[in-house]
């Protein structure tokens, strides 16, 4: 990918190893990258150098990291990507609930914490649907096509018949593909501020749904579980 408008990256991280990883991985990547050991002084220069993205440890030494996501969340879009040695679902949903947009858990390799990156920095929470929505009407991933016009899914070329409700859960997958969608996201994104927080009716849904558009529902290649947190759906770049 090119990258001839360097991104400015902000790491808010306190190992000193983990720093060196991030910032060697980023900067082989022509990111412009800023590295802060501390919650306060992070807060001071998410404000003062307005950074493309930000990578946030959870474990600081002087705040819990979900105080950051709260804090930058209620004056900028910026996505924020968590980067956690916490693999507890709860806290990953608990993060996302507050705003990050993404997280990654340690350890993780170069080529994921890239990825990330690259999607992270093409959403922001202010785009309420992907470019390719916008400027076609639908959006593609491997054989399957989401027509937001037409109300239908397609999968090699044939109607997947799905529900309405099927389709709403799709659509609002495909406006986000890449980025997790945790279940109460989605359930209030769906049905509304007092919808239900049962998850069942989304897991009954998407068994219906895969059976529909997945090749192998046991392995799903479009639209992908993210364990006790929510669903994402595949984006182009990731094989097929
Ligand atoms: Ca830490």
């Amino acid at each position: 990918m090119s990258n001839t408008i360097r991104s400015k990256i902000l790491i808010i991280e306190d190992d000193p190893g983990i720093c060196t990883f991030l910032k060697a991985t980023l900067v082989a990547e022509n990111y412009d990258v800023i590295i802060v050991g501390s919650g306060q002084s992070a807060l001071d220069v998410i404000a003062s150098h307005c950074p493309d993205c930000i990578l946030l440890d959870l474990g600081l030494p002087d705040m819990d990291g979900n105080r950051i996501i709260e804090s930058v969340r209620s004056w900028t879009p910026t996505p924020i990507v968590v980067i956690s040695a916490r693999s507890m679902e709860a806290d990953k949903a608990k993060a996302l609930d507050l705003g990050a947009d993404d997280y990654i858990t340690k350890p993780f390799g170069a080529v994921e914490l890239l990825a990330r990156i690259r999607t992270a920095l093409r959403h922001t929470r202010t785009t309420a649907e992907n470019d390719e929505i916008a400027l076609t009407g639908s959006y593609h991933v491997g054989g399957m096509t989401i027509d937001y016009n037409k109300h239908r899914v397609y999968v090699g070329g044939q109607d997947a018949k799905l529900t309405p409700n099927e389709f709403r859960i799709v659509a609002l997958l495909g406006k986000h593909a890449g980025c997790v969608l945790t279940y109460r996201t989605m359930l209030r994104e769906l049905w509304g501020p007092s919808a239900s927080t049962d998850n069942k009716i989304l897991r009954v849904h998407m068994a219906s749904i895969r059976r529909k558009i997945e090749p192998i529902p046991s392995e799903p290649r479009y639209i992908f579980t993210e364990v006790g947190v929510g669903y994402r759906m595949a984006e182009q770049e990731e094989t097929f």
